[in-house]
């Protein structure tokens, strides 16, 4: 099987996929193209969230010839996408259906087609709105050929729900060491995917942006408003770009132990809160100073 670092390098604008690059995270406007000043304006609004690559449709064979020749000239890449969705009728025949091996061999007429214009700058993916046929394909694929893979899951519903869905999905495709860049598809504001994406690549420990949150549940021990606490750091920590791991506890009975491995943590008690670097007791301060004295110790790491 060919692995994320062992797929073929590909240049897109001023991002390399593939070869081990960084895992890329893609978006698409959603907005009407003749209308430039709107598609621009969510272009750049996406690229200030955080995303790297937008790309664009070709239509059918004969034009694909003539992009192919463009694409050489300017050394630009071109993205098969096969979709669960649409794929042609003569191989849902020919293997009874939907499955991974018409999606794979839906991909390689396409890759056959490009390989006989001597194009070679191609990224596939191989989308379904169901995970388990996403995973099969892009594992199937990803045994065949060393063609960097865009991993989603497509359709994947509205905020939550898709949110779940398309990190179900992507975390079992990317945890098989397949995917050279990924989009979340939501029902929703482009930019949630992006904040979606990344949370996704941070989880998996793929790539690091910035801070991640560490927070408990709550339970019986739990004496200070924890939930709006946690929210209220997210909030005020989002736009820190080193790398930081923050907790936020409960209880200082369990708190600065279990997430001792935090740079910086706050754990709550009764009326009152700690402070704790890397596991260490800092400062203990009353529980309407909380945030605050936080945010001051957490400024003196930055
Ligand atoms: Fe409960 Fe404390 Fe654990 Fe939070 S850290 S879940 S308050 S025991």
């Amino acid at each position: 099987m060919y692995t994320r670092n062992e797929t073929k390098i590909i240049n897109i604008g001023g991002v390399q996929i593939g070869g081990g690059n960084p895992i890329a995270i893609q978006s698409m406007t959603n907005t009407k193209t003749h209308d430039v000043e709107a598609t621009v304006n969510q272009i750049l609004t996406l690229e200030e969230a955080g995303c790297e690559i937008n790309p664009g449709n070709i239509g059918n064979s004969e034009r694909v010839q003539k992009v192919v020749e463009k694409a050489k000239a300017y050394h630009i890449p071109i993205r098969i996408g096969v979709n669960s969705g649409s794929v042609e009728k003569v191989l849902l025949e020919q293997y009874g259906g939907v499955c991974a091996a018409a999606m794979v061999e839906s991909a390689k007429k396409h890759i056959d087609l490009l390989e006989g214009m001597d194009f070679t700058d191609i990224v596939v993916s191989l989308k379904a709105s169901t995970i388990p046929l996403a995973i099969e394909a892009y594992t199937l694929f990803a045994k065949k050929y060393a063609y960097p893979l865009h991993v989603g899951i497509t359709e994947a519903g509205t905020l939550y729900r898709g949110t779940v869905k398309s990190s179900a999905g992507l975390g079992a495709i990317l945890s098989r060491d397949i995917g050279d860049t990924i989009r979340v598809s939501l029902s929703d504001d482009p930019v949630q995917e992006i904040e979606c994406a990344r949370a996704v690549l941070q989880s998996l420990e793929l790539r690091q942006f910035g801070v991640e949150i560490i927070s408990c549940p709550t339970c019986g021990r739990t004496n200070v408003d924890l939930i709006g606490l946690a929210k209220q750091v997210e909030e005020r920590t989002k736009h820190i770009t080193k790398p930081l791991k923050i907790a936020v506890m409960g209880c200082a009975v369990n708190g600065p132990g279990e997430a001792k491995e935090a740079d910086i943590g706050v754990a709550g008690g009764r009326g009152e809160g700690l402070i704790f670097k890397k596991g260490e007791i800092v400062r203990k301060v009353k529980e309407n100073e909380l945030l605050e004295v936080f945010m001051q110790e957490l400024n003196q790491i930055l």
